[in-house]
């Protein structure tokens, strides 16, 4: 999973972008539910709220790392809930 750092600048240009609708605005920035981030396998090549931040605010979470098989074996849950 993808995670949000403080840096954000609450512009709101990621949280449409995403598939799963894992991004939500929290109560000082946008932050991506663990859960549900993909890192958009399943749907694109590349993550899509990364493409989009104007700040590039948007690393790998450090405490979800996960292999492709793994991130796509969450899609398949996701898709099928
Ligand atoms: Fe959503 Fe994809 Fe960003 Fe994860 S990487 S939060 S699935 S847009
Ligand atoms: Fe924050 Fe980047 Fe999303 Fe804008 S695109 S709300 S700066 S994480």
């Amino acid at each position: 999973a993808l995670m949000i750092t403080d840096e954000c600048i609450n512009c709101d240009v990621c949280e449409p972008e995403c598939p799963n609708s894992a991004i939500s605005q929290g109560a000082e920035i946008y932050e991506i539910d663990p859960n549900l981030c993909t890192e958009c396998v399943g749907h694109y090549d590349e993550p899509q709220c990364q493409q989009v931040c104007p700040v590039d605010c948007i690393p790998h979470n450090p405490d979800m790392k996960e292999t492709k098989e793994e991130l796509y074996q969450k899609y398949m849950i996701i898709s099928a809930a």
